[in-house]
């Protein structure tokens, strides 16, 4: 039986965005997952930011897991040349199935889908569900706002300054390969 690598879900827009930076990233890290023979799990699209990290994981000779529901298959273009495509009924089931494949989860920039996602996995781990690892990856400080808003929810007493401080924030692509190199080894 073949070891399962290591494995990191991916939470990341399904648009491209407004800045080159994004889909930079996205590539830097999808060619550092390649390259490190980690696995990627993520919601598998053929779009967008999540549509480049998968192709550059690929391209790089690694290994790729991706969950989508059914009905997400035509809109964000199931992508199959990949190592493994599960199709789930809901998304709900998308996310555990994601999620339980993972050792850490890395979140990009993205919209809605990719905040709800990032706060899925926060709230349990508040709940002491899991101690996975959650890195934030602030490319041109596009999280900046976000995390001005959880010091402003803490300031206010609806959640403690420890819930930020799961989130383990980069700057560069490169630093969150480095971090998941620490990860993998312990
Ligand atoms: P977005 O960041 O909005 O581009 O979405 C990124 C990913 O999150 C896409 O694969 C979406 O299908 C997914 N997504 C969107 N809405 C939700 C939701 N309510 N729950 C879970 N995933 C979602």
């Amino acid at each position: 039986m073949t070891a399962i690598p290591f494995s990191v879900c991916v939470f990341c827009g399904s648009r491209k965005g407004a800045q080159p930076e994004f889909v930079k990233d996205a590539r830097t890290l999808g060619a550092g997952l390649g390259k490190r023979g980690m696995r990627l799990v993520y919601g598998a699209g053929d779009v967008g930011v999540m549509g480049v990290l998968a192709d550059e994981t690929i391209r790089t000779g690694g290994d790729v897991f991706g969950v989508i529901p059914q009905h997400l298959v035509d809109w964000e273009v199931g992508k199959t040349d990949i190592q493994t495509y599960v199709i789930t009924e809901t998304m709900h089931e998308r996310k555990k199935v994601m999620f339980a494949n993972s050792n850490a989860i890395v979140t990009l920039p993205g919209g809605p889908g990719t905040l709800d996602e990032l706060f899925e996995v926060m709230t349990w781990r508040q709940l002491g569900l899991h101690n996975k690892p959650i890195l934030l990856l602030n490319t041109n400080s596009y999280w900046d706002l976000l995390l001005q808003l959880l010091d402003k929810i803490a300031a206010e007493q609806f959640t403690s300054p420890d819930f930020k401080n799961m989130l383990e924030v980069f700057e560069t692509a490169e630093d969150i390969l480095n971090r998941l190199d620490e990860i993998a080894a312990n």
